[in-house]
């Protein structure tokens, strides 16, 4: 059984720029956030190392999304794992508390959708809180970049969180550098930005109705940190991150994006509530 210690490692933070109301595809696309879990952090000390933060609490979300597209579905994070909803509690680890209410598998049955229908998976980065369910999704193609890859099939995250994920060794992968057009069409785009782990990414999705949507994975963890540029301590390299969190930023602008911080609960409240979705 895995702790969900480990989960505390995988924090990240979502932060709103603008948004584009235009329409910029013709590809009927939907966009479902589901809820994945939630973290109710006691001590917010550890999400930044300058102490702005310390005594302070903070709910966070931890959605999935799954992108329905013409030519198959996309799965972008995982949650929790499963099985942290049959502890009606949830589980505490130091600050944190995760808990999880519906399993991911059962909201994906909701739309009549199994673990092996869904055509490609993705993962802004490995840690536990994105990785949880990954072992389910081994029939999909894994699309990742490179040095996430490789970290993530290094020895020391095998051993620190590996069971979420090892049987995607076995899955069909497409690694990537930079970027990765999901669909072929501009579409759905994966970009590396990278900083929090080896190899994170973002996710641009471009809607016909609802404009560019953009994912910041764990590149931020919350909007006030956004807003205060702060840094938490879980980040593999933090100049990189400061790097990422510019071309993140320019990209936002230039796509006219509305930036969801995956972990900012206001972002997710503003989103249509599972099974509603954007198109
Ligand atoms: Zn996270």
């Amino acid at each position: 059984m895995i702790s969900i210690k480990f989960l505390i490692l995988s924090l990240c933070f979502l932060t709103p720029i603008g948004w584009a109301a235009q329409p910029v595809s013709d590809t009927n696309i939907k966009l479902y956030t589901m809820n994945c879990g939630t973290y109710d952090v006691s001590d917010m000390k550890d999400l930044s190392s300058n102490g702005e933060y310390d005594g302070q609490q903070l709910q966070m979300v931890n959605p999935c999304f799954l992108i329905r597209h013409p030519k198959g579905d996309l799965l972008w994070d995982t949650g929790h794992i499963d099985s942290l909803a049959d502890s009606e509690n949830g589980e505490v680890s130091g600050v944190w508390h995760a808990k999880l209410k519906v399993k991911l598998i059962d909201q994906l049955a909701q739309l009549g959708i199994k673990a092996n229908n869904i055509e490609y998976l993705s993962l802004s980065h490995v840690h536990p809180d994105h990785a949880g369910n990954a072992n389910k999704f081994v029939e999909s193609t894994f699309i990742v970049n490179e040095l996430e890859h490789k970290y993530m099939f290094s020895e020391p995250a095998l051993t620190y969180f590996g069971a979420f994920y090892s049987a995607l060794e076995q899955a069909k992968t497409i690694l990537f550098k930079t970027e990765y057009d999901v669909f072929g069409d501009d579409s759905v785009v994966i970009k590396s930005m990278p900083g929090h782990t080896p190899g994170s990414s973002t996710l641009l999705i471009r809607l016909n109705k609802a404009g560019n949507v953009l994912l910041s994975g764990d590149l931020y963890i919350h909007a006030r940190g956004r807003k205060l540029a702060t840094m938490h301590k879980y980040n593999a390299d933090k100049r990189l991150t400061i790097d990422s969190r510019k071309s993140f930023e320019a990209l936002a602008i230039e796509e006219k994006a509305r930036v969801i911080i995956q972990h900012e609960k206001q972002d997710f409240e503003q989103l249509p509530r599972f099974p509603k979705f954007l198109d």
